[in-house]
């Protein structure tokens, strides 16, 4: 209420003015008051992020994946480099397959690239055996058969990125790294609302940061997992469920109800499409099958030759076959991460295969998945 001043302008009159004064100062403070407090809680929730982090996930974490049990360097290794674009699910068989083949470094390092890419064959990503199998090698003339316990040195192995390398490290010894895979950036960019295009550098910097600043300095290993719980099991690609979810009160894209913006989308681009005809060389007892260069797609596994139709005469002749019987399938199509291919395969019955597997030979190969489907019903 304005105070009632007798006989002069109320506006310029000296109360008046130490009135208005006075309340924008109380405003000024309140709001300063109000400031503060926000902040301090502000700042109280981002120190407490990873304890209730650690929290949710004594209660709901996940324990029992074979590769955390009785962890070793050589299982953590294994299994982060096989959960790399795959999920958990899938993974599982493929792990416990190779395990028993390769329990340890040694035996891995010793062993020929195509056994190890036969365990690898399904899973996709290919260079990820490859490296594998050239990292154990280095570790087994480098580090006595050890695999390393410094993160530079894991670092520099083929195939392991900054993020896998923390992984390893904190997963099975405890030790401070931060990470940053594929769920961990969708809840930080989700949480801290990190704008910028997927993996650009100027992204990444922002997620690291913010990572390395949440990243707690005790139980660092369990915070690690905890993170990739998290972003696979509640606050997942779509749908996130963030009413269970330990961060919700400060999450600033669910607080802000933009959840779908974070983290900011890659703009979508049509893939381009290639066609090739695959030929299934076969006498009924064999089947004909190439290996494919060490490097590019499917780099070291068995396959079926890829011949053009004007010059499938001309390599069945180089290989001195003469063809009984010719019989196209469906078309096949394979979508890999940049491209789509539509293969035609095309049945060729050959009197007498010199080279080629038998059925059972073809089980012991690693295979890319397409050609695994096309010669799966195929009886020879
Ligand atoms: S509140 Fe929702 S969006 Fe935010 S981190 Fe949790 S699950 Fe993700």
């Amino acid at each position: 209420m304005i105070p009632e001043v007798v006989g002069s302008n109320p506006i310029t009159h000296p109360i008046y003015v130490l009135f208005i004064v006075g309340k924008a100062r109380l405003s000024t403070v309140f709001c300063a008051i109000c400031y503060l407090i926000k902040s301090s809680y502000r700042l109280h929730l981002m120190q407490t992020f990873s304890q209730r982090v650690l929290a949710w996930f004594e209660k709901y974490g996940r324990k029992h994946l074979p590769w955390q049990q009785q962890a070793t360097l050589y299982k953590t290794w294994v299994s982060e480099v096989m959960l790399q674009q795959t999920q958990v699910k899938t993974v599982i068989p493929y792990f416990n397959r190779f395990m028993r083949r390769f329990p340890d470094i040694l035996t891995l390092a010793n062993a020929s690239q195509d056994d190890v890419l036969a365990h690898w064959a399904g899973l996709g990503y290919y260079s990820r055996a490859r490296n594998l199998h050239k990292s154990a090698q280095i570790i087994r003339d480098q580090y006595h058969g050890l695999f390393p316990n410094n993160i530079e040195d894991v670092t520099a192995l083929p195939g392991i990125g900054r993020s896998t390398a923390a992984a390893i490290l904190a997963l099975t010894l405890n030790q401070r790294h931060a990470i940053l895979d594929g769920n961990v950036k969708r809840v930080l960019s989700r949480h801290q609302l990190i704008d910028g295009r997927p993996n650009r550098s100027a992204t990444l910097k922002k997620q690291w940061a913010v990572a390395e600043k949440l990243t707690p300095q005790r139980a660092c290993g369990q915070y690690t997992q905890a993170m990739m719980d998290l972003g696979s099991l509640i606050c997942t690609r779509s749908k996130p469920k963030c009413r269970e979810c330990p961060v919700y009160v400060d999450c600033g894209a669910y607080q802000s109800n933009c959840i779908d913006d974070y983290p900011n989308k890659q703009p979508k681009k049509t893939l381009p499409e290639k066609n090739t005809t695959m030929l299934i060389i076969t006498d009924d007892q064999r089947i004909y099958l190439e290996k494919r260069p060490s490097k590019g797609i499917w780099g070291g596994l068995w396959s079926l030759p890829e011949v053009s139709g004007t010059t499938i005469a001309c390599f069945l002749k180089r290989l001195g076959l003469s063809e009984d019987d010719r019989q196209p399938l469906d078309t096949y199509t394979h979508t890999f991460t940049h491209y789509k291919l539509h293969i035609q395969p095309l049945i060729i019955r050959v009197n007498h295969l010199n080279t080629g597997f038998r059925q059972t030979e073809v089980k012991q190969l690693g295979l890319p998945k397409p050609v695994q489907h096309l010669i799966s019903n195929l009886h020879y």
